[in-house]
């Protein structure tokens, strides 16, 4: 099949799709069972840490964040909560994840930046929002579009002197860095943190910990930061952002008897 066809179809296949509660709308053309499955053979190579006394307390939090998640789950993206998977990962990069399919992973060398209950919670609550999402599958389709664009574009310019065609690769490859990947990841950043936000405190948990945690976890790490920064880099951006959810969040808060 030619490339451009091969695109349109693509992008027919797409359709129109959204993320939940924020409703932006997304280019996914990847079947998320395919990607449950990698996920799944990934997560079955970890070295994990079945007997440690704090895997429950990561099943405690995960399931109420999952329930709380599943509620605006219209596009049935999250296993019910009996499918889902808890790990402690026998690593002490501070790090943590949700995949696709229903895995959790929690580092042990990320327990001493989560003291509390409301800790995990933030930190879940945004792994979870990510699968919800389908942030990583749109990653991927982004470049697969990107792939696809170049490909026309090396077709388009077959004909054309060497120094178009040379303009025309840097064009795709500049906009695939700059334009559209880029921009992009942040944007999944703060979507995540946005209805981590929301999914913690319909969970039962303090809001209020979100802002403080990315506050604090942001300083440590100096001159080489944690695995997870580096991954979710924190500023005052995102840390200011959180504070203005809060009173969405709060309300989102199961009401006291
Ligand atoms: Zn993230």
């Amino acid at each position: 099949m030619r490339p451009s066809a091969f695109l349109l179809l693509a992008l027919a296949l797409a359709g129109c799709q959204h993320a939940p509660i924020t409703g932006r709308s997304q280019l996914i053309f990847v079947d998320e069972s395919e990607v449950a499955s990698m996920s799944a053979s990934e997560f079955s190579k970890m070295k994990k840490l079945p007997n440690d006394k704090r895997l429950a307390k990561i099943k405690e939090v995960g399931l109420k964040i999952v329930a709380a998640a599943r509620r605006d789950d219209r596009a049935g993206v999250l296993p019910p909560t009996s499918k889902w998977e808890f790990a402690v990962i026998d690593d002490k990069t501070p790090n943590a994840f949700a995949m696709p399919g229903g895995k959790i992973g929690f580092n042990s060398g990320m327990f001493q930046y989560a003291p509390t209950d409301d800790d995990i919670a933030v930190i879940l609550g945004h792994e979870v929002s990510h699968v919800i999402c389908r942030h990583g599958s749109e990653r991927v389709s982004q470049s697969m579009s990107v792939a696809m664009a170049a490909a026309i574009a090396d077709e388009a310019t077959k004909n054309a002197s060497t120094k178009t065609r040379s303009s025309w690769m840097a064009a795709v490859g500049v906009g695939a860095q700059y334009g559209i990947l880029l921009p992009f990841s942040r944007s999944h950043e703060s979507e995540a943190d946005h209805l981590g936000l929301l999914f913690m405190a319909r969970a039962g948990y303090n809001p209020d910990a979100a802002p403080a945690f990315w506050d604090r976890f942001s300083k440590i790490g100096g001159a080489k930061p944690p695995e997870f920064l580096s991954t979710h880099p924190a500023d005052a951006t995102r840390v200011k952002q959180l504070q203005s959810w809060l009173p969405e969040a709060r309300a989102q808060m199961p009401h006291q008897p």
